[in-house]
């Protein structure tokens, strides 16, 4: 059977890092792979993790199994984090799994889907994270695009979004980034959000929402706002949360999966197919990531201290976008990037060519994805000016 296996590239993204990691050059500059970097170019350990880990390894009293839902006091404290307190649904309406990453509740969501729903069609923004149409095709679903994002203007189309949306089928599901949309950094407003909630509502159509960057944006309970939105006006949904950036917990593998209805026995009855898709796929989850969230949620000075580590990153995020952008007009550039500041999160689409951005790789050792997304949390203060002089070198030279 092996020598029947063709090969296939690889992960475009996981493949760049590692050409970026055998590239011998000593400045070169990673802005690709979605990870948090703080101005020294590490990705930390949160200091609240830190100490929930020493209490855990003193605490903790067995390896054995967690069930398939995960952690037991996670749907006590996940839902009002990710609501942020304010219209956090009843828990007999809400059903919350742990799973691993925001990948995994992605992908039992999809399970379930292909099983309840086969012929419903899987909208995407164009674009969108790349794993999503992997994710849910895996699983055997249609997906399909929705316009999201005007290239030539670098903002959100919001007409096209509505007019694609209008064209879905009763039933059919949307995935919709609830804020630091990856790849564009292009968010809803909040006006925005209220009506494609109205659209969905119409419709009759089903939310996913991707919920990987609370906090990365505007703040934990700002960035809570299409949530809140869609549970006004939508009777049912799931959420797909991570715990990877804002905490830091990439390879734990923790995230959470929850799925909101309007009456508590159709949430039950989802609630036991959501098992079998999480049986059937890894069995329960890993429990460490999970402990030490719940570990640090619950205990009010770490979760002071955590909010406030989350804070720090946020507003790094900001300051880079806004000096990287100050540096970049600066340079009398024929290219306005003013974007770069209004768009939230770690992602942006440069709007810079396929051409462009292998100048940058190869002339600059500046490592950014193909479609000219680029991670702006890979900026720091010894590389800022430097790579908005080699973004100004490969522009001028194209005139655009
Ligand atoms: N959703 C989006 C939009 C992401 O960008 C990512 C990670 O980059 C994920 C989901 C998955 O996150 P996790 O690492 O928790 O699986």
């Amino acid at each position: 059977m092996f020598q029947n296996v063709t090969p296939v590239p690889s992960d475009p993204i996981l493949g760049l890092l590692d050409t970026f990691r055998a590239d011998p050059r000593p400045d070169k500059v990673n802005l690709t792979v979605g990870v948090y970097q703080d101005d020294h170019g590490t990705t930390p350990i949160l200091e609240c993790v830190r100490q929930a880990e020493l209490q855990l390894l003193r605490d903790e009293t067995t390896k054995d199994y967690l069930g398939m839902a995960g952690n037991p006091a996670f749907p006590h404290v996940i839902p009002p984090l990710l609501w942020s307190g304010a219209e956090t649904p009843d828990a007999s309406c809400c059903a919350t799994f742990q799973t691993p990453g925001g990948s995994g509740a992605l992908r039992v969501v999809a399970d379930f889907l292909h099983e309840v729903t086969p012929q419903a069609t899987v909208w995407l923004s164009q674009p969108t994270w790349p794993n999503h149409p992997g994710i849910f095709q895996a699983a055997g679903l249609r997906t399909q695009d929705y316009r999201y994002f005007n290239p030539s203007q670098s903002g959100l189309d919001f007409p096209a979004m509505l007019q694609d949306l209008q064209r879905a089928a009763d039933g059919d599901c949307v995935v919709l980034h609830a804020c630091c949309h990856n790849p564009t950094g292009a968010d809803l407003s909040d006006s925005e959000w209220t009506e494609v909630g109205q659209l969905l509502a119409d419709r009759h159509l089903v939310p996913v929402l991707d919920y990987a960057y609370q906090g990365f944006a505007r703040g934990l309970e700002q960035d809570a706002t299409g949530l809140r939105v869609l549970s006004r006006l939508v009777p049912e949904y799931f959420v797909c949360a991570s715990f990877s950036k804002n905490f830091g917990l990439y390879r734990e593998r923790i995230g959470g999966l929850l799925a909101v209805g309007p009456a508590p026995p159709s949430v039950a009855s989802v609630a036991s197919r959501l098992r079998i898709s999480i049986r059937t796929n890894y069995s329960n989850p890993p429990a460490h990531g999970g402990a030490v969230v719940v570990t640090f949620l619950q205990d009010s000075a770490l979760r002071d201290l955590g909010m406030g580590e989350l804070s720090a990153m946020r507003t790094r995020i900001a300051t880079t976008r806004r000096d990287f952008t100050n540096m970049l007009q600066s340079l009398d550039l024929p290219r306005d990037f003013s974007f770069l500041n209004r768009q939230f999160g770690m992602f942006a689409l440069t709007g810079l060519s396929p051409n462009q951005v292998r100048q940058l790789n190869q002339e600059h050792g500046i490592y950014l994805v193909g479609s000219g997304r680029m991670n702006v949390a890979g900026l720091n203060s010894s590389n800022l000016e430097r790579v908005a002089r080699a973004f100004a070198s490969v522009v001028h030279r194209d005139g655009r």
